[in-house]
């Protein structure tokens, strides 16, 4: 098996030292039947027909987001997945989508339409589902927040390096003990002079080992109301330390945030969030968009499925077998 296995990791190790003990399988040299996933087919059909939904613009930054994606990240992603690490270098071909800031009009965003920005977001996860995954982190749950929630100030401030991935976002709303009753969380921002404390824990937040710009959600001890906070990499008493193990979106970092006394001066402060209700606009809107990820999964294992089509397996083309019903 040793082999098999590429080298960069070391024998026996991953490269973070992981449990697992093993590095990254070069799928090629594993499975040379396999095309690579690095070799994107090309699309056989637009199964979903939504060309015939779409605006001539619409369908131009879809075939441009589609021609990116296969030939741009896909060639990237395969051993970035494999290795559960974040393709850093990819970070300046991403930015060419142009898809950060979605639906936000000026600091430099797109103002896409909604259905330009979901029919993107497929097409990027028809080639590789955590690529589009860190997008969505970072632009409709990060950078959204800052467009619907922030002041003018906060808004010119941070969106239009966020637009251009000269930066980075992550959004932390869930915690250890409140994911799908995430209005229950318990991390709290207390009013000190200058600004506000934040203290507590968060889990599963994309992008936030690394991420430029933490938007963070906490309960105002006087309130009792949810309200949301700017924190930047490397503040005092801010830790994220990566979920190791993770079987599905390698390549994207989930982090673990301890928040330790963090002040967050009061310009950080998002001034439209003073409560669940109000991260609730955000949130809708990046739901439509995690909805269209399975749709550009499907897309992709439809193409995937295709090029397997000369393959015969026990003398017959797979196609023979999707024809019996299941
Ligand atoms: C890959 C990944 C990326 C993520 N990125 C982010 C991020 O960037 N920022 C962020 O804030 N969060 C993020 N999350 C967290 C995500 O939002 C939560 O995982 C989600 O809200 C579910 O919470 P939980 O994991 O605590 O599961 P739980 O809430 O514990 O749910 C576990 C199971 O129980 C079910 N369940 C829960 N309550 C009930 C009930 N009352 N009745 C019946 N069934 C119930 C759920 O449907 C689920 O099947 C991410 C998660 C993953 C896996």
């Amino acid at each position: 098996m040793g082999s098999l296995r590429g080298g960069s990791g070391g024998e026996g190790r991953n490269e973070d030292g992981g449990k697992v003990g093993l590095p990254a399988l070069e799928v090629a040299l594993a499975f040379p039947q396999a095309t690579p996933a690095s070799l994107f087919p090309p699309a056989v059909s637009d199964y979903y027909q939504l060309d015939d939904l779409l605006t001539n613009e619409e369908k131009a930054l879809r075939k441009k987001v589609r021609a990116i994606s296969e030939k741009e990240i896909a060639p990237i992603m395969t051993e970035y997945w494999e290795k559960a690490e974040f393709p850093f270098h990819a970070i300046p071909k991403l930015a060419t989508l142009g898809l950060a800031g979605s639906t936000t009009k000026g600091y430099g965003c797109p103002g896409l339409s909604l259905t330009a920005s979901a029919v993107s977001i497929a097409e990027v996860a028809r080639v590789d589902a955590s690529c589009s995954t860190f997008i969505l982190v970072h632009s409709s749950l990060a950078m959204s927040t800052i467009a619907l929630c922030g002041s003018e100030a906060q808004k010119q401030k941070y969106l239009p390096s966020l637009a251009q991935f000269k930066t980075v976002g992550c959004w932390a709303l869930t915690e250890p003990d409140y994911g799908s009753d995430a209005s229950s969380l318990k991390t709290s921002a207390t009013k000190v002079p200058g600004g506000w404390q934040l203290d507590g824990q968060k889990r599963w937040i994309g992008n936030s080992t690394f991420a430029d710009v933490l938007v963070i959600l906490a309960r105002n001890a006087d309130t009792k109301q949810l309200n949301g906070f700017i924190v930047k990499k490397g503040a005092p008493g801010l830790r994220a330390t990566k979920i190791q193990n993770k079987i599905g979106l390698r390549m994207v970092q989930n982090g673990d945030i301890l928040l330790n006394k963090v002040f967050v001066p009061e310009e950080d402060r998002l001034t439209g969030i003073n409560s669940f209700q109000d991260i609730s606009k955000v949130l809708a809107m990046s739901r439509i968009m995690v909805a269209w990820q399975p749709i550009g999964i499907s897309m992709g294992v439809y193409d995937m499925c295709h090029r397997s089509e000369p393959h015969l397996s026990f003398n017959l083309q797979l196609s023979f077998y999707w024809s019996i019903p299941i």
